[in-house]
């Protein structure tokens, strides 16, 4: 049984000329624990898939369909990290569980955690701007981890960082998710990312958005 179902997703942006076609049949399985790339040229429609499958935008057409009781829980990562700059990094990384109700205590004490799970171990008291990009992302990381969704999207999540610490990051995610195995999706633009990190590779293709290529991965990968 698959984790969820794009089943003939359509999203149609409105504007003066009757509208932009983000995407059009989209259509594609994701199953449990895979850990899924999404590429394609800049405009094909992946973050509008990405925050469609959040539940955060309404297709126009086609549902997305749970199957697994975990799915309940889905965390979004961006490019930017989005921290919270007047909060410092362990209550950035506990937030979402202290919003969930968490006592404040128990949810810093496992957002400590968590900042030695991403190598950021001393950095609890640092606020936002103290750190670099790499390690803001690391923060982004941990507080989606520290959830434990069942979905894990991320949009282009190295994207504004330099080679060097996209691909430490990039090695870091592939450890993280070895471990805790939830089911990813995740826009990239790098191909070699895609094919160290990834399960199997969705390529959309722009005007209309809808999936081109659907290609499985299989290769070892270091560590597993
Ligand atoms: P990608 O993430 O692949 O770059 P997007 O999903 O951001 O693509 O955008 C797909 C298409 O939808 C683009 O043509 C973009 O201009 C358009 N689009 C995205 N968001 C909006 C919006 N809020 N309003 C109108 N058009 C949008
Ligand atoms: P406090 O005054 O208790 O320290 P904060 O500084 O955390 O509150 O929050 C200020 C405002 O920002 C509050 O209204 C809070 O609900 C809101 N807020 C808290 N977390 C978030 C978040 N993740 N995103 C957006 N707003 C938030």
């Amino acid at each position: 049984q698959p984790y969820l179902r794009v089943e003939d997703v359509h999203m149609r942006y409105p504007n003066d000329n009757g509208g932009v076609e983000a995407l059009h049949g989209v259509q594609f399985d994701l199953h449990p624990r895979e850990f899924v790339c999404l590429l394609g040229p800049s405009g094909c429609g992946k973050s509008t898939l990405l925050r469609i499958i959040a539940g955060l935008l309404t297709p126009t057409r086609g549902e997305v369909i749970f199957y697994a009781p975990t799915a309940s829980r889905i965390s979004l990562v961006f490019q930017d990290a989005n921290l919270m700059p007047w909060r410092n990094v362990r209550e950035n990384i506990a937030l979402p569980l202290i919003l969930q109700g968490v006592p404040r205590s128990q949810a810093l004490q496992k957002a400590d955690a968590w900042l030695d799970i991403v190598g950021l171990q001393g950095f609890g008291e640092a606020l936002p701007r103290e750190l670099s990009g790499g390690m803001a992302q690391r923060v982004a990381i941990a507080r989606s981890l520290i959830q434990e969704p069942g979905l894990l999207l991320l949009d282009e999540p190295f994207g504004a960082l330099d080679a060097l610490t996209r691909e430490k990051m990039a090695s870091e995610l592939l450890r993280l998710w070895q471990e805790h195995r939830t089911t990813v999706l995740m826009v990239t633009h790098s191909i070699s990312e895609a094919i160290l990190l990834s399960d199997r590779v969705l390529v959309l293709s722009s005007r209309p958005g809808r999936v081109v290529l659907d290609l499985a991965i299989d290769l070892p990968r270091p560590r597993d």
